[in-house]
């Protein structure tokens, strides 16, 4: 096996114990994205130099003796929506090109603290407002089990990293199921934390109320492991949680369901899935009671408007955000020739620095949070969000965890879906209502499709700070699989 093929905590123990360098890993990875990323389009920007010497410093800390973190010395790919000093910010819009930030994101501050080695930022749809990268500036990313098809967004640059073997770890973030759906459709692991239990200092905002940070691998622990690096926290972020991170990376390494109750959430099944994707599904509800585990049914009624929910209130927070954008502040400006007033200088920049998608959210939230129109669309959307939660509170009464497909097809082909927002929302149908009430869910492998051959994900959801169960369910299934496939699923992808 190959270095880029070895998981990240196997990797950090051969930092640790010497039998590699830091650079040697991180030149075996810089060397696969030189190798495949014209193909794959992952990065936006590779930072080679910074992430050497980053090896370097690494390398030098173990000569020295000093006791390296759990993930020292290990790539990881970053998610071009967080803060960098040392490298664009673009958040996949052109408004930003350009913009170098004068600050590092808590996040990117915790890596970097850890000793992971950043290799560079990852493509996305501009904003975070995207289901397949499709909506990026800078083209789209592709899925590397079959290169025709995306790789799910918005953090599709960061699924397609780790699923292509140019990175071991990346990170996103999740405001309505963009690390779950993007991990669910290139095979990989993809963790949503509580909100707030992530920080979202330094990162670009989408909707201030449902974003939240969290990591992708390509197996659970090594998710887990870089979920407790740099999740905890933040006295930066006004909504994060001052409570210790819950207890990841002994669940990871616990993976039993002995005696859990599992909920199989009635509403997300049926009509509208692929049947390749409902019958994995299937399967692993059997899986999960051969071992151990209670499954029941539960509905939760509520959920069926989880959708149209956050599209008003995702839209409406995200025409508040974006309002920063006004030419003076950060990246482009357009028409500025001395004649024009700053109001038309914004204008002309907005409009040509915004991304289609961009402008249709900014126009229905700035339409839903007008006068007269407030409580009968943005008012009657937090009344659902309030329904969500006590669904979920109903349901973790009487069970541990909930489960469904973490998304209702595999992977579609890249421009299917471009030209129909709907088609493109029905995307994150099943992880939505978690964003709305904030809870942990994570999306782990659990076979491929038999029309399509394509990743099929598997999500479990868990209380409000209960982010450690969807972790030992997630290990305990990726455990049952390991002995069925001999392996892990991304052995089998064919294109890699
Ligand atoms: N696809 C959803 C949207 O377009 C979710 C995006 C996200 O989680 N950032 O809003």
């Amino acid at each position: 096996m190959t270095l880029i093929h070895k998981s990240a905590a196997e990797l950090a123990a051969l930092i640790a114990s010497g039998e590699v360098s830091a650079v040697e890993v991180s030149r075996a990875h810089l060397d696969r994205i030189a190798e495949v990323d014209e193909q794959v389009g992952a990065f936006l920007h590779v930072a080679e130099d910074a992430a050497l010497a980053q090896a370097r410093a690494v390398d030098a800390r173990r000569a020295a003796g000093e006791e390296l973190g759990p993930l020292a010395g290990v790539p990881i790919a970053h998610k071009d929506v967080f803060a960098t000093t040392d490298m664009p910010t673009t958040c996949g819009s052109k408004i930003l090109e350009g913009w170098r930030p004068p600050y590092d994101a808590t996040v990117t501050r915790r890596l970097r603290e850890a000793g992971l080695v950043i290799l560079g930022k990852t493509n996305m749809d501009e904003f975070a407002m995207g289901s397949s990268t499709e909506n990026s500036a800078f083209g789209p990313s592709r899925n590397p089990w079959d290169l025709s098809r995306v790789p799910g967004g918005s953090s599709g640059g960061s699924s397609a990293a780790v699923a292509a073997f140019e990175a071991p770890l990346s990170t996103g973030t999740d405001t309505g199921g963009s690390i779950r759906q993007p991990a669910a459709v290139t095979g990989l692991v993809g963790m949503k934390p509580t909100y707030g239990g992530s920080s979202r200092y330094g990162v670009v905002a989408f909707a201030s109320s449902l974003d939240t940070p969290g990591p992708f691998a390509r197996n659970v622990l090594d998710a887990a492991l870089l979920h407790a690096v740099f999740s905890g926290h933040d006295p930066r972020d006004s909504t994060s949680i001052d409570a210790p991170v819950p207890p990841v990376v002994e669940a990871a390494r616990q993976a039993s369901v002995e005696g859990l109750r599992v909920g199989v959430v009635n509403e997300f099944s049926g009509e509208g899935y692929q049947p390749g994707v409902l019958a994995r599904f299937h399967e692993a509800c059997a899986l999960l009671e051969e071992f151990g585990a209670k499954v029941v049914e539960v509905s939760c009624p509520s959920f069926r408007y989880a959708m149209p929910a956050y599209y008003l209130i995702a839209p409406s927070e995200c025409s508040s955000n974006l309002a920063r954008f006004d030419a003076m502040r950060f990246g482009l400006r357009v028409g500025d020739d001395g004649t024009r007033s700053a109001e038309e200088v914004m204008a002309l920049t907005r409009a040509a620095g915004f991304g289609p998608e961009v402008k249709r959210r900014i126009m229905i939230g700035t339409y839903a949070l007008s006068s007269g129109y407030y409580d009968a669309y943005y008012g009657q959307a937090q009344k659902v969000r309030t329904l969500i939660t006590r669904d979920f509170t109903a349901a973790f009464e009487q069970v541990d965890v909930l489960i469904s497909p973490t998304t209702p097809t595999t992977a579609f082909p890249i421009g299917e879906r471009a030209d129909d927002p709907m088609a493109m929302y029905l995307a994150d149908l099943c992880t939505i209502p978690a964003n709305l009430a904030g809870n942990a869910a994570i999306s782990v492998p659990c076979g491929l499709a038999d029309e399509d051959g394509m990743p099929v994900g598997l999500q479990i959801m868990a209380p409000v700070l209960g982010d450690d169960r969807c972790y030992r369910v997630g290990a305990a299934l990726e455990a049952a699989y390991r002995d069925r496939w001999g392996g892990s699923l991304l052995e089998k992808a064919p294109a890699f």
